[in-house]
């Protein structure tokens, strides 16, 4: 397997140099610990693979097949919510008759560490103790932001907010707590990262990527997958990772999702394909597959994507988990096959290894009638089944797969809270500052006022303890809401709320085809009148909670009762902050000029409502980079790489790129200047790397942090080019009157693109290279 041999140190792509040793630079360093580690492994590889040969020379097919199948916990329990009991008899069926490997995710809602427990220990104990061959099941959760399925879990802003951080090594923290208080309730593999790139912000999961552009995602998402599985992933601490949605779920045309999407190859390799290949490359043990479909081949069936270039190109060893009922979905949804017989046939050809059937026995029936027949070779169920097993030894769940009772206490320590507040505060992003306004003085009379002021849902959004977030009930009562944050910090004295509008959600629980949020008016005239009695207001827009087909929208622009009470309380006169709690930029051009200030918080986590009163009143200074193209109308959907004559319209005059706000873009309580932009050649040629250094200080009088971002231009080339796209980048932190230099190597293959004919090519001629406004230009041979 390509994490059994121990990684080439220098693999995982570029890094930063500097004089300075506290730089984030934008890959997290692999320790010498990490490969000394990976040394051991490779030994305990090679008795693990021989254990997994001698298991499989025993196994029957129907044994097989069983490891290929996935159901979810319904089908071995009864009951609701917390009342969720294992059936003796169902799980009988499913383990003790079928042999099934994996069972998945929550029925309703988080369980308490205590409940997973005594689950997980009835599963175990059925599939080690009561089964001819002892398999253990690997149990699978979406673990998106924290262990958002267990109670009392520490949970951290969702990716795009993560992304915003432009700092690998929270998220790095991030997803090591994630593991330990995963792994802390007996479940050893989480559906996450999403590694989706997130250039459709009308996608109901475009919060749940790391933004649009790959380089910054493809560093967030090895982070993030090195964080899950650290060195060794039998460990306690970390559990097994799923890269998803293998590939190109996250740009349908329409913005809906699981909708069309065209990607021709060139692209999906350019844009999509990144992410993956660096956490695969990363060891990353298991990927999930594209729920939806491009250029007409649904995911579960591209064999090119799933066995072409997942094996043959990137070398993955792991397994392929299908999505959700996605081979039924195959015929009742896709309609390209006639039979259940026919879809499972094509998507175990294509590389599915474990279906996520979950809901029946279909697939395992159908599966053994198609080997019968020979329409699925033994040697292909042998290699899925040898993926499976082999991440399971190396889950050590051979050894122990009961879950422990002394990992409990590691579920929501103070310090892992303290983690999740660090990332929500440098994830704020000050997109706007008109005069300082910000940071406030605490002595200001303050209304707070909009839906999202007093909400822990929208400052969470969905995958938090149900799939929608949507139920208040579970939230902790000890976290606090913007307004709860702000009363904390200043004073309710000083502080008046009046909510003006509200998010609510229609009755009965979300099904694919109701929206999952409504916006109404509650009293804005109300709102006015207290604004009109405050010195300042801090107005809190935004979205609810959604995920998947229930949060899709056809229209990118905010609520109209948000936008009826924002011009309300503009028309006040007072000084507006508007804080942003939301998972995609919704239109806000009607109001934003009015605005005095702009934060955009994202979906921070619980602890986001401390973090926005932190930088609100100046305890924090934020230091949050856009990691998306904020769109000023709802057609201009333009990423910050686009063609430079998307931008212009010379024979009429138009600029067609006038986003709201720039990827990239964030301001702080202090100022940076750059100086001395130096290149190491002005030609380079063969494989000889090109050296960049840049002076940074911050000048202003503040200690901060600022992001530093390197981007290079391709003057001319075959295909025609972007204006400008990230390579590298470093968060660094500075003292009033401090500066650092910084340099960063390029290779040539930062310089290449994906030709016609899918390959990277990287073109003789002239670039630009771009750091904090300052440019120079160097020559490839
Ligand atoms: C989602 C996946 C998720 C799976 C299991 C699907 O609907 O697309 O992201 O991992 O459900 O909950």
């Amino acid at each position: 397997m390509s994490h059994v041999s121990p990684p080439r140190k220098h693999d995982s792509g570029p890094r930063v140099q500097s004089d300075t040793a506290d730089v984030n630079g934008p890959e997290v360093a692999d320790s010498d610990a990490f490969f000394q580690k990976a040394l051991q492994n490779s030994s305990q590889a090679r008795s693990q693979a021989q254990k997994v040969e001698a298991l499989l020379k025993r196994m029957t097919i129907e044994e097989k097949i069983g490891q290929m199948t996935q159901l979810q916990i319904g089908m071995i329990a009864n009951g609701k919510d917390q009342d969720i009991r294992i059936d003796p008899t169902k799980l009988e069926k499913a383990i003790g008759r079928y042999g099934v490997g994996s069972i998945l995710n929550v029925a309703d809602q988080a369980l308490t560490v205590d409940r997973w427990h005594e689950i997980i220990g009835q599963i175990q104990e059925a599939a080690t103790k009561k089964t001819r061959l002892g398999i253990p099941v690997i149990y699978g959760i979406d673990s998106i932001h924290g262990a958002n399925y267990v109670q009392g879990a520490t949970l951290f802003p969702q990716e795009i907010g993560m992304a915003a951080t432009w700092n690998p090594e929270l998220m790095k923290r991030g997803s090591e707590i994630t593991a330990s208080e995963t792994r802390a309730a007996g479940i050893p593999w989480s559906f996450s990262p999403v590694l989706d790139i997130g250039r459709q912000p009308l996608w109901p999961r475009f919060w749940e990527t790391f933004g649009e552009d790959p380089y910054l995602a493809k560093v967030m998402g090895v982070a993030f997958v090195r964080g899950l599985e650290g060195s060794d992933v039998a460990s306690p601490n970390n559990v097994a990772a799923s890269l998803k949605h293998y590939m190109g779920y996250s740009f349908p045309l329409t913005g809906r999702d699981r909708t069309p999407a065209w990607i021709p190859e060139n692209h999906l390799r350019e844009y999509f394909l990144p992410t993956f290949a660096a956490a695969v490359k990363a060891g990353a043990r298991t990927v999930m597959v594209n729920s939806a479909e491009i250029n007409g081949v649904p995911g579960h069936l591209n064999h090119h994507i799933l066995t072409d270039i997942l094996r043959g190109e990137l070398g993955f060893e792991g397994f392929v988990v299908s999505d959700w009922e996605d081979i039924k979905k195959l015929v009742n949804i896709w309609h390209v096959a006639a039979t259940e017989k026919e879809a499972t046939r094509l998507a175990v050809m294509a590389g599915i290894d474990m279906s996520m059937v979950p809901s029946d026995y279909s697939f395992s029936d159908t599966l053994l009638a198609l080997v019968k027949e020979g329409a699925v070779p033994q040697s292909r169920i042998d290699e899925a089944v040898r993926r499976i097993l082999r991440v399971k030894f190396e889950l050590g769940l051979f050894e122990n797969s009961m879950p422990n009772a002394a990992l409990k206490a590691k579920v929501g320590l103070p310090e892992s809270r303290q983690a999740s507040l660090h990332a929500a505060r440098e994830s704020m992003t000050l997109l706007k500052n008109t005069n300082n306004l910000l940071p406030l003085s605490k002595d200001r009379k303050v209304l707070v006022t909009g839906p999202t002021a007093d909400s822990l849902i929208s400052l969470n959004n969905g995958w938090t303890y149900v799939w929608q977030g949507s139920e208040p009930s579970l939230y902790p009562k000890d976290r606090l809401t913007i307004l709860r944050a702000i009363e904390a910090k200043v004073g309710a004295a000083n502080i008046t709320y009046a909510p003006g509008t509200r998010i609510t959600r229609p009755a009965g629980s979300p099904s694919n085809s109701t929206p999952t949020s409504l916006e109404e008016e509650v009293d804005i005239p109300a709102a006015v009148q207290a604004a009109q009695a405050a010195d300042v207001v801090v107005l809190c827009l935004g979205e609810g909670s959604y995920t998947e087909t229930p949060g899709n929208i056809t229209d990118l622009t905010l609520g109209e009762p948000q936008l009826k009470l924002a011009e309300a309380i503009e028309a006040s006169g007072k000084p507006v902050v508007l804080v942003l709690v939301e998972g995609r930029p919704r239109i806000i051009n009607r109001v934003v000029d009015k605005a005095g200030a702009v934060l955009m918080a994202y979906n921070p986590g619980n602890e986001g409502g401390q973090a926005i009163a932190d930088v609100l009143f100046g305890d924090f200074n934020p230091s949050g980079r856009l990691p998306f193209t904020y769109p000023r109308t709802p057609n201009g959907l333009i990423t910050y790489d686009h063609k430079a004559f998307e931008t212009e319209d010379t024979a009429f005059g138009n600029t067609a790129f006038k986003p709201q706000f720039e990827f990239g873009e964030g301001l702080s309580y202090t100022t940076f200047a750059y100086r001395d932009l130096r290149l190491s050649q002005k030609t380079i040629s063969g494989n000889a790397e090109l050296s960049v250094s840049v002076t940074v200080s911050n000048s202003g009088r503040r200690a901060g942090k600022e992001v530093v971002q390197l981007y290079v231009s391709d003057l001319v080339a075959s295909l025609s080019p972007a204006v400008k796209r990230l390579k590298r980048f470093a968060k660094i932190y500075l003292e009033p009157g401090q500066s650092r230099t910084l340099t960063f190597n390029l290779r040539r293959d930062d310089l290449s693109f994906i030709g016609t004919d899918n390959k990277p090519i990287a073109e003789p001629g002239d670039f630009d290279v771009t750091i904090g406004g300052l440019k120079d230009r160097f020559t490839l041979k």
